[in-house]
């Protein structure tokens, strides 16, 4: 499977746009969040040539703007796709689900959206001491399973924990996205890093609310197996 990073924090053509938030597309055709702004997202996917009519599914991480930013802009864009959210999202974000003519599901357990293509559905987390739902991307490969986070608010070992309870007899091979690292010391993220290679997952891919330290744990425990995805750069998995 083919994964795209289509807004992060850093690039590899001076052309495209990057920002605080995340966007990432499967195989072309399954959109995993939307960044921050609708216009970076739309310029960022012309310039890297992706036809928004191939796009069948959104799947949204959780309700933060740097997450959502740019799912008005692809609504308006391709009529009827299918929005993949989480029960407790804000009634805001439903409403303008429905305007926009998306189909809203509401995913509150594992949920198939496409082949060997899974979605956690709503994990209970918390920022800033309020609630705030989350769900993650499965994709289940011949190298076995990646999982694509957010934010992580919930934790990212809880959410780690809940794919490998629905899949035991897979090896996680990849963990890419935002792990909400970023205040975490140094003490708290070894801790995080012994978990991963406990767990035995083979490949991590720190980034967006990772946080620089957290970032520089990974790689020089990871080595070859760090995985850093920039704005327009590809991996197969
Ligand atoms: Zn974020
Ligand atoms: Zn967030």
């Amino acid at each position: 499977m083919k994964i795209l990073n289509l807004f992060d924090k850093d690039k590899v053509d001076k052309k495209l746009h990057i920002g605080w938030g995340l966007s990432i597309l499967v195989n072309d055709k399954i959109l995993f969040d939307t960044g921050e702004k609708g216009s970076w997202l739309l310029a960022n996917m012309q310039r890297l040539k992706i036809d928004i009519a191939a796009i069948e599914t959104v799947v949204i991480s959780h309700d933060h703007w740097d997450h959502t930013g740019g799912l008005g802009a692809i609504l308006k864009s391709k009529k009827g796709i299918k929005v993949y959210g989480c029960p407790n999202f804000s009634k805001e974000f439903k409403v303008q689900v429905n305007k926009l003519h998306g189909q809203l599901v509401e995913a509150d357990r594992f949920v198939t959206v496409a082949k060997d293509i899974f979605i956690t559905g709503e994990i209970p987390g918390a920022y800033k001491g309020k609630y705030m739902p989350e769900q993650a991307l499965v994709l289940k490969t011949k190298k076995g399973i990646t999982i694509i986070t957010g934010c992580a608010h919930p934790g990212i070992l809880k959410i780690v924990e809940k794919v490998r309870a629905k899949y035991p007899a897979e090896p996680i091979y990849l963990v890419l996205g935002g792990f909400h690292l970023m205040e975490s010391d140094e003490r708290a993220i070894e801790i995080v890093v012994a978990k991963f290679k406990k767990m035995g997952i083979i490949k991590a891919g720190p980034t967006h609310c990772s946080g620089e330290t957290a970032e520089s744990i990974f790689k020089k425990q990871y080595g070859r197996k760090f995985v850093r995805i920039k704005t327009g750069q590809t991996i197969e998995v």
